[in-house]
């Protein structure tokens, strides 16, 4: 199944995790693995703190401090910046569950996240049975 994502900024992070609780509800599969996957070159998923927001605002500082959106780069589109922040977060991530549950530790969250936004952007989520 697919969780749609709408972005308001050209960087951002945006929690999907009760999006990806809703859809493993309405799977009604308890136990397995669960596959988030970003459809996109410029959007990536990845696991990080949830409980404090400053940490998004200084991993998206960081990550745009080395990567800047203007680095004399060849790509005609203009968005090379985008395209090598995903392929360092990585398209997606991979999350046992079990008993109807992901197997998050107390801090952890699933992000979004949007490196050339704003857009409207699509998340695939599968869930393995096993
Ligand atoms: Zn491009």
């Amino acid at each position: 199944m697919q969780i749609s994502v709408k972005t308001d900024n050209r960087t951002q992070m945006i929690d999907i995790t009760s999006q990806v609780r809703q859809a493993i509800d309405e799977s009604g599969i308890k136990d397995g693995l669960v596959h988030i996957y970003s459809m996109h070159t410029t959007a990536a998923i990845t696991i990080n703190e949830n409980a404090d927001p400053t940490v998004e605002i200084d991993m998206l500082k960081t990550i745009n401090k080395v990567i800047p959106f203007d680095d004399h780069f060849k790509h005609m589109e203009g968005n090379s910046a985008a395209h090598i922040k995903v392929s360092l977060f990585g398209p997606s991530e991979l999350i046992p569950l079990e008993k109807g549950s992901m197997v998050l530790g107390t801090w952890q969250g699933i992000f979004f996240c949007e490196f050339d936004g704003p857009r409207t952007r699509r998340v695939n989520v599968k869930i393995i049975p096993d």
